[in-house]
């Protein structure tokens, strides 16, 4: 998508930039000032109609005392700025190329640029290297003037291009840059010599007294003394990292303070690592070169880094948040010179800093810190519509992943398909390639939003990921199959499961990769173990703490397992006081859930109480798995202004760590051992999902109250006595039944979801107790049941009822699986009558021409009422009526039963008739099986009115 300007001119030969010339002559009097320029839309392939939001590109002003000049778009800021300058030294006259006679080697570049760090002039200019000579000036004794030879390259951008240039690995070994300074030195004889011990360098003639004088008297805003706060990450994992106080005097050389922390007398021997964290902090680690090393130094033998560090243990935690080898203790710290000030600068770093940093390395931790819940928030299993996600996207969760990593950034293709459009278009388009099929369109998105939808089309979507290490190795692929109406749901998608796996094994770096290969698998991902080893396995030392949380969190790997294995695998569920009268309005699967909380640490008999967490205002997905999974299963059994307070297995103390502002008052209570996290939460207000809403606003009554009222009528006409719901969730028929005289006196519920029958039985629970007293209406009602399972699984229990009920249950499971529910059900479970209701795909038109509809759309979405969605994102299908009378009929035909439609919502004769569509199934001949007693359901709950007692099973 190059829709920017011809690239930025600046040639790599010149050693300085033309920002570089323009700051040596005006400073800080020239002003950049970019701005984001939004390329208007433009369709390179107009027949594709696949609109691209031009990429957001950049445009510079650069303002100099006597004029300015703007620049043309750019697609990267710094290109934008290089561009101003040049046309700027264009204007002034100054050619670069010839007026810094910079050559192409950088052998010599290197020496005429230490030259100039060791000059009058750079001394008294504001720069962050000139800050550690003017530094030097202040160091007693022998140590007078020296200025370690590790700080030069750290803190100017152009040495350390040079040594760059030289040799790549440079960036990610401090040691190497060392060595190769020790070469150039020589060439500086006579103005710039190196210390004894090889690890300093000094200038030869003193600076001339009155521009020393000029330095030393600058006026500081500091206090005489300062005390900066640091982390030290002692070598040894088994000890544990711990913060620390570095106390500078106005006169000290803070290196040289922290060297004496780390165990030297002076600051020559630190080594600085690049910034951690943001690009924009100056957090660096401050480490010693090996002893070893240090004697081959002065020995004049120079050996590898690796050859050094096998022999001596490595500081696993300060390498993995760096990227650099590091040897021995570590300091973290926040502290250097400026370009705006000569005072240094620095910011506190506490423990909880720390800790952020570390769990911000792994995908869940990214998602925790972008919702600032650490201990609530958990990275979801799924997305499942932009409008319900909460947090950074997954797309931009995985860039930053990939940054924090070293990584390239992560290569996303779009795929459009089905293009019958494609007509003309041809290799001759850019950026759009025609795979060998011709049929798929690849798009190749940049930064920008790639998610608007195409107009007037049909196609879907799907998305690739694609994972590099630095050096452009392949290390992870991800290539769903599946497909998405929008693109951006396409994109996040992929994205998403990317996180996900990554997520699962950075949670146990030390699986097996058959384990990995087959998480993988299920995630339609492939990667490259050995690339995979080399990337990440430092961290398996550092992220130990992890996997002893592992199985906690909800992922889409659990909820395929909990599909798989028919239920058997239920969400834990847990028995919680809930205060406040219920309300009635709950969350369920699809809704958005507002809470406030807190989460403190408290010891046992509560004697003390620390908080680590809270929110006044904390919204999340319910089902999709975006908080941990005991809030979510608390919070599925509140109704709305109920609160509720229950106690929680203890996190990793890391993750306490990283959520608490204030350590020094959980740790000790932390290692005192016997506490626990205690959560008090209330429900604020619940979201319903977009079908829910739907139903309830633009039918009357709402089309769930209408099934109830079919079913009644169907229960009425045939004078059942037994029913079983197939799939009942959280019982709202089972509720209505209830409340009504019938005939019935058994009823019995199933589902799969422990969640929704939790919700049921706290719902039936009063009703069956209004019941017993025997002022309600039905007093025929003998038992109430509720089971857990699947019901494409038989069990002899719920054979040979008088009616069974499946309303909007079948979309809920994949087609197959629904073929076999009919074929079960009216060969096995046998029921006289049975009513399957479910969503008319046809009547979507109506349904997405509703404001409602809208809302959740992109607001340019409106016009496209043509290619529909589905009314709920947990729906695997929705069936026009032809679809569903074919599956019907199929079954009815092949079991013996015959079959009548009908429908709620519309009308039958009516285009497109009934929102939702009914099947009524009867038995044609008697049920007269014999049936052997198999028991492959769980009950959950359970009322009889012989005892009249109320028996909690196994919740
Ligand atoms: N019948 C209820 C709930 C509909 S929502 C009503 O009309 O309000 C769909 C329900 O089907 C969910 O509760 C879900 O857990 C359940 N479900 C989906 N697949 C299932 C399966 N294989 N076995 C049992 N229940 C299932
Ligand atoms: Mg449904």
């Amino acid at each position: 998508m190059e829709t920017g300007g011809p690239p930025a001119v600046v040639s790599k030969k010149t050693s300085l930039t033309p920002k570089a010339i323009i700051y040596q002559r005006f400073g800080e009097q020239a002003c950049y000032k970019v701005e984001e320029v939004q390329e208007s839309t433009q369709n390179e392939c107009p027949v594709l109609a696949i609109p691209q939001k031009g990429p957001c590109l950049y445009r510079c002003c650069l303002q100099l005392p006597e004029f300015s000049v703007v620049s043309e778009t750019f697609k990267k800021k710094k290109e934008a700025e290089q561009s101003a300058a040049e046309m700027a030294l264009e204007k002034l006259g100054i050619n670069p190329k010839t007026d810094n006679p910079a050559t192409q080697d950088p052998w010599d570049a290197l020496p005429a640029r230490l030259s100039y760090l060791f000059s009058n002039e750079f001394l008294s200019c504001l720069h962050p290297l000139s800050g550690h000579f003017r530094a030097a000036l202040q160091r007693k004794g022998h140590l007078y003037g020296l200025v370690p030879i590790s700080v030069l390259s750290v803190y100017d951008a152009k040495l350390s291009g040079l040594f760059k240039s030289i040799n790549p690995k440079v960036e990610s070994d401090p040691l190497l840059i060392m060595s190769l300074m020790l070469k150039v030195a020589p060439r500086l004889a006579g103005s710039v010599s190196t210390s004894e011990d090889q690890l300093s360098m000094q200038r030869e003639n003193p600076y001339p007294p009155e521009i020393i004088q000029t330095v030393v008297n600058q006026q500081s805003s500091l206090p005489e003394t300062i005390l900066i706060g640091a982390i030290r990450i002692p070598c040894s994992n088994e000890k544990t990292v711990e913060p620390l106080a570095l106390n500078i005097a106005s006169n000290d050389y803070y290196l040289d303070v922290i060297a004496q922390e780390l165990g030297f007398t002076d600051a020559s021997k630190v080594l600085i690592s690049r910034t951690i964290g943001k690009a924009s902090s100056d957090m660096r680690l401050y480490f010693c070169a090996p002893k070893s090393y240090l004697g081959d130094l002065s020995s004049g033998v120079l050996c590898s880094t690796e050859a050094v560090y096998s022999k001596e243990s490595l500081n696993k935690r300060a390498s993995y948040l760096s990227g650099h080898l590091i040897h021995g203790d570590a300091i973290l710290a926040s502290i250097g010179y400026k370009w705006k000030s000569a005072d240094l600068s620095f910011e506190d770093m506490s423990l909880h800093t720390y800790y952020r940093i570390l769990i911000g390395k792994i995908p869940s931790g990214l998602y925790k810190l972008s919702r600032d819940a650490v201990i609530a928030a958990e990275l979801p299993g799924e997305f499942t519509t932009r409008s319900n996600w909460r947090g950074s996207s997954p797309r931009d969760l995985l860039c930053t992943f990939c940054r924090q990593h070293r990584l390239s950034e992560p290569v996303f293709s779009a795929i459009s398909n089905p293009l019958e459009s494609l007509r003309e278009s041809s290799g001759s388009h850019k950026k759009l390639k025609v795979s060998e099929s011709g049929n798929q369109v690849i798009n190749e998105i940049g930064n920008d939003d790639g998610g608007r939808k195409p107009v007037g089309s049909r196609e879907t979507f799907r998305c690739e990921v694609k994972i590099f290490s630095r050096c452009q190795d392949l290390i992870i692929e991800c290539s769903p199959t599946k497909s998405f109406k929008k693109q951006n749901d396409a994109i996040q998608n992929a994205a998403l499961k990317v996180l996900s796996w990554l997520n699962k094994y950075f949670k146990k770096l030390d699986m097996p990769i058959q384990e990995l290969t087959s998480y993988g698998n299920v995630l339609d991902i492939k990667f490259d173990s050995e690339l995979l080893l080399r990337e990440f396995a430092l961290g398996i030392s550092v992220f130990t703490f992890w996997q002893s949380m592992g199985a906690q969190e909800g992922s889409v790997l659990e909820s395929i397992c909990i599909n798989q294995l028919n239920g058997k695998l239920g969400d834990q569920m847990r028995h919680i006081n809930i205060e406040g009268p219920d309300s009635g309005v709950s969350p369920s699967n699809g809704s958005l859930a507002c809470i406030v909380y807190s989460v403190y640490l408290v010891t046992e008999g509560e004697y003390m109480k620390e908080l680590i967490e809270s929110s006044e205002e904390f919204e999340f997905e319910i089902g999709s798995g975006s908080v941990i999974s005991c809030l979510e299963s608390v919070v599925t059994q509140m109704s709305v202004s109920q609160s509720t307070r229950f106690h929680m297995e203890l996190p990793p103390k890391e993750l306490i760590l990283a959520s608490a502002c204030d350590s020094s008052r959980i740790l000790p209570l932390l290692t005192s051992g016997g506490c626990s996290l205690e959560c008090s939460t209330t429900l604020l207000r619940v979201t319903e999902p977009l079908e829910d809403r739907m139903e309830q606003a633009l039918f009357t009554p709402p089309l769930s109250k209408q099934r109830v009222d079919y079913a009644l009528q169907q229960i009425k006409e045939s004078c059942a006595t037994s029913l079983v719901d197939f799939g009942c969730g959280s019982g709202s028929l089972l509720d209505s039944l209830l409340a009504l005289p019938t005939s019935l006196e058994k009823i019995v519920g199933v589902d799969i979801s422990q969640k929704g029958l939790a919700r049921a039985a706290k719902i039936l629970h009063p009703k069956l107790s209004a019941i017993s007293d025997a002022t309600a209406p039905s007093k025929v009602i003998q038992s109430v049941l509720l089971y857990f399972g699947s019901i494409t699984v038989f069990d002899s229990r719920l054979y040979g009822f008088d009616i069974g009920t499946c309303l909007e249950v079948i979309e809920h499971m994949e087609e197959d699986q629904a073929h076999l529910f009919g074929d079960m059900v009216l060969s096995s479970f046998c029921p006289r009558i049975l009513i399957v209701s479910t969503p008319n795909y046809e009547y979507n038109v109506i349904l997405q021409g509703s404001n409602l509809q809208s809302q959740e759309e992109d607001p340019d979405d409106k016009t496209h009422s043509q290619s529909c969605k589905f009314r709920n994102h947990d729906h695997k299908f929705e069936w026009t009526r032809e679809q569903f009378g074919r599956w019907a009929s199929d079954l009815a035909a092949r079991h013996n039963y015959s079959v009548e439609f009908s429908g709620v919502g519309g009308a039958a004769n009516t285009e497109p008739g009934f929102a939702s569509q009914i099947a009524l199934f009867r038995r044609e001949e008697e049920c007269l099986k014999n049936v052997d007693v198999t028991h492959n359901y769980e009950v959950i709950w359970e009322w009889s009115s012989n005892t009249s007692k109320l028996s909690k099973i196994a919740v």
